[in-house]
């Protein structure tokens, strides 16, 4: 069964102002659908077909190009546009509140910390923030399509709010103003769905 690109479950112009539409429409229909593409040529006729991209991610062979970047592009963009889904955003409350504080001091502090891991993430990538067993939660960065549930890359644990910091995510927008673009993805979180991803993952 192949992997399929999956519905945003808003429109290309829900967003607005934050991202714009014309930079949804072709980061979802053209970039995600190669990543879904590339992933699904990548893993025919080969033992990963069939398997969860969790599965593939965390039992990785990091030389392993195509998948690496085709599976981490598939799954990466999974999970953006689930925690900028603009139904239901609700607030940062609850267990992954306190976790947040635990670590970070702050809210505003954990915003901070992630802003910089998103700023200085030098060329493509993408900044997480993710949970180890036991519920505690770290900022990290990685280059590429990288992620968190990859073998030695630099931030272990399950990602469950990431952001996209390739030039294709807002570009025809921002130009090169790559920090007013972080800051306005802070407008756009649907905590709901980052704290139904903490509670599943810790
Ligand atoms: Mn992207």
């Amino acid at each position: 069964m192949a992997f399929q690109l999956p519905e945003l479950g808003y429109a290309y112009d829900a967003l607005e102002p934050n991202i714009d539409a014309k930079t949804m429409e072709i980061h979802h229909t053209k970039h995600h659908q190669a990543y879904t593409n590339n992933l699904n040529n990548a893993i025919a006729e080969t033992d990963l077909n069939g398997k969860s991209i969790e599965e593939i991610l965390t039992n990785l062979d990091m030389k392993n190009g195509a998948v690496r970047n085709n599976g981490g592009g598939f799954y990466n963009h999974n999970l953006f546009w689930s925690v900028i889904n603009p139904a239901n955003k609700g607030h940062l409350s609850s267990e992954l509140k306190d976790a947040i504080e635990a670590e970070f001091g702050s809210k505003e502090a954990f915003i901070e910390a992630f802003s910089k891991a998103a700023a200085t993430q030098f060329g493509s990538g993408w900044a997480w923030l993710c949970v180890h067993k036991g519920g505690k939660v770290e900022v990290c960065s990685t280059p590429n399509q990288d992620n968190p549930l990859m073998p030695g890359v630099t931030c272990g644990g399950i990602p469950i709010l990431g952001l996209d910091v390739w030039e294709h995510a807002y570009y025809l927008n921002y130009q090169n103003r790559r920090p007013d673009y972080i800051t306005a993805f802070f407008n756009l979180i649907n905590w709901n769905e980052v704290e139904r991803r903490y509670a599943a993952a810790k």
